[in-house]
């Protein structure tokens, strides 16, 4: 039994890394990938987890299946494609730690997930399935993912959404739209940022943006990401915001995921329907999922720097609670 399945990207973050003696930027390569990396951040938590995906007969493949073993992530359901590489990323970080993304993926390894590969007893075991949009951009990646959400739903499996919008990645803001949206009919929780939910309904306002969202698609639970402002969140029966932590902010890349695989922790632990959950519930989730999310942007890359749990435990102990707000 696995506590958390994901399908989608795993692939290599080249992060600047300062310049080299003629004044050019050098780069660092980092695992990542958005369904990794939440995956990587419920393994550090101590979960059983499992991933669905595919990368390239190269080093960089081989590469990131030692990386998930590491991370004691089962890799039983990494696949090698023969005839494309492993998908890259350069990311590149504004003065604030914000990124930007150039993807190296005309085809990509990630993309050529097919649906007879995907594995309906892995999905049937798992306790969540995770996913998110960036194996909806083209096929078979999405009919692939689309099998794997079948599944789950056949299978009665809690599914987690984040519908990571990285717009070069499609043809059309519109077919991008559509695309994502269709990941919403499948959806139970959701992480979206305040720039996605915008795009997705028009809305900045996100109290009004999912309410709109939760009336189309029955969705049970939405966060919505706000940076180093913390979290707003809405259930079918409550709703709240939640400020973040102050932090010495290096690299953004992963707090969304780590966020993400707070908030799994916690609904694991709390262990009730979605629908049951309290205002003391979402307020554990929330104030978890916060401090996940802050503590990754104290490092660089995305895996490297997800908190293991003795690291969150010690920073609740040293901060006296006037500074968990
Ligand atoms: P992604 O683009 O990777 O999907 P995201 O936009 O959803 O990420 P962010 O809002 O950047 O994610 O970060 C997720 C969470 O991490 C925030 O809700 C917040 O709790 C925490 N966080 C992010 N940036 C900061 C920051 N500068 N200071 C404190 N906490 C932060």
């Amino acid at each position: 039994m696995y506590d958390v399945t994901a399908l989608g990207e795993v692939l290599i973050d080249f992060t600047p890394s300062g310049h080299s003696e003629k004044g050019h930027v050098l780069f660092e390569t980092n695992p990542g990938g958005a369904p990794a990396n939440v995956l990587a951040a419920l393994s550090r938590l101590n979960k059983k987890t499992a991933f669905i995906g595919k990368v390239g007969q190269d080093q960089f493949g081989h590469l990131l299946k030692c990386v998930l073993e590491d991370q004691k992530i089962d890799n039983s359901n990494l696949l090698f494609s023969e005839t494309v590489n492993t998908t890259l990323a350069f990311v590149h970080l504004d003065e604030k730690g914000d990124r930007s993304f150039s993807f190296y993926r005309n085809p990509g390894a990630d993309i050529m997930l097919e649906k007879d590969e995907i594995d309906e007893e892995t999905i049937q075991q798992s306790r969540i399935f995770h996913f998110g949009s960036l194996s909806l951009t083209n096929e078979p990646a999405a009919a692939a993912t689309f099998t794997a959400l079948e599944y789950a739903q056949k299978h009665k499996v809690t599914v987690s959404y984040d519908p990571n919008l990285r717009i070069p990645l499609w043809r059309s803001h519109d077919e991008a739209k559509r695309q994502i949206l269709k990941g919403f009919e499948y959806a139970d929780i959701v992480k979206i940022s305040e720039e996605e939910l915008e795009f997705l309904t028009g809305y900045c306002d996100v109290a009004k943006g999912t309410e709109v969202l939760q009336e189309q698609y029955g969705t049970a639970v939405i966060f919505v990401t706000l940076g180093p402002e913390g979290c707003f969140y809405r259930s079918k029966h409550v709703s709240g915001q939640k400020e973040g932590y102050e932090v010495n902010v290096v690299d953004t890349t992963g707090a969304g995921d780590a966020f993400v695989g707070g908030v799994l922790y916690q609904f694991l632990e709390i262990n009730k329907p979605l629908d049951h959950l309290t205002v003391a519930d979402f307020e554990e989730m929330v104030t978890f999922a916060n401090l996940m999310g802050a503590l990754t942007t104290e490092g660089k890359g995305g895996i490297p720097s997800i908190p293991t749990i003795d690291q969150v435990e010690r920073f609740l102990k040293r901060i006296p609670e006037k500074g968990r707000t």
